[in-house]
């Protein structure tokens, strides 16, 4: 049944004033998540995320001004003459670590560099290996896309421009190639993934509710069709137009997108989203909660150990940055 078009305007409005598609702006490419994914196993030095990501130089000097602008990380001389920093993550950059471990377990099911990433987690609070689990923290419960449901109520705090506070530089569009350690799917993979789960399964329904336009929209449809995030089938009602539906990888990012939108509202925003879900069974709105899926306690960065190659390559652990005093350089 296709979408009135109130229904779609407020799916429209919705999204545009989400914390999801304002958070993704900020964060949301995927050199950007690759180096934020780098922190988190380890990598705190320049040269060392280059190697490990085989990022641009220029590139990954932007991105790493970028997250110290907005928090996330923080510089930290660790040579004198020359003076050369490290980055290390902040109290705030660690609250991402739900949504890292979100992407990580994405990828490691569906992604093309699994083996980039850890092969194994181990909780140290249970000493036993685990996979995350999405769990809602009013009741503790591990909760699949099914268990929700969804209302929408645009916010007019987001409804023009994101919010000035924590704003980063506008980043460049970042050059060819496929980041290491990097998501598959960017900000607008990740738009369009929530437009169809908020019931958007046409073309013209997605290019209302995205406001983008019909050459750029076929194209990231076609390639989201090619690289297995949407199907494409005949309209049954209506021979001349197709229905995009969610594939089980697609379907399988809800978590993540649910991780990444609860934490731009809770720790950088501060604002509610517009997409509010509700956990069904029991009846509360949904805060996401990763968890251990042994002993189902929330997980936190310092009580994670990554094993395996890809692990092995990064000695240090991820903590927050605490510089010695008078160490801290302009
Ligand atoms: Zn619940
Ligand atoms: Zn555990």
């Amino acid at each position: 049944m296709p979408l009135t078009p109130e229904e779609l305007d407020l799916r429209r409005d919705a999204l545009a004033t989400s914390t999801l598609d304002h958070g993704l702006q900020l964060l949301g490419d995927r050199w950007t998540m690759a180096v934020v994914l780098g922190a988190f196993l380890g990598v705190r030095r320049f040269d060392e995320w280059q190697s490990r990501l085989g990022i641009p130089r220029h590139t990954l000097a932007q991105r790493l001004r970028a997250l110290t602008a907005l928090g996330l990380l923080r510089q930290r001389p660790y040579q004198q003459r020359p003076l050369r920093h490290a980055y290390h993550l902040t109290s705030k950059g660690l609250t991402l670590y739900p949504h890292v471990l979100m992407m990580w377990s994405w990828e490691r099911r569906w992604g093309a560099r699994a083996s980039d990433l850890p092969e194994r987690l181990v909780h140290i609070g249970c000493g036993q290996p685990f996979v995350p689990w999405l769990a809602c923290e009013a009741c503790g419960d591990k909760v699949g896309i099914g268990d929700l449901s969804f209302t929408l109520e645009p916010v007019d705090a987001l409804r023009e421009h994101p919010p000035a506070r924590g704003r980063a530089p506008r980043l460049a569009q970042a050059e060819g190639g496929e980041p290491g350690l990097g998501l598959r799917v960017d900000r607008w993979a990740l738009l369009i993934i929530s437009a169809v789960l908020l019931g958007c399964h046409h073309f013209d329904e997605l290019s209302h509710v995205l406001g983008i336009g019909s050459s750029v929209l076929t194209r990231r449809l076609a390639d989201m069709v090619d690289t297995g995030l949407l199907l494409s089938q005949a309209d049954l009602a209506d021979g001349r137009r197709r229905i995009y539906r969610l594939t089980p990888a697609s379907r399988d990012l809800f978590g993540y997108i649910l991780c990444f939108s609860g934490w731009a509202s809770r720790h950088h925003f501060i604002a509610p989203s517009s997409i509010r879900p509700t956990h069904r069974a029991c009846g509360h709105a949904f805060v996401p909660q990763v968890v251990c899926s042994h002993c189902q306690q929330p997980l936190l960065a310092r009580e994670v150990r990554a094993e395996g190659p890809a692990a092995d390559r990064v000695t240090r652990r991820p903590r927050p940055a605490t510089p010695p005093p008078g160490a801290e350089t302009p």
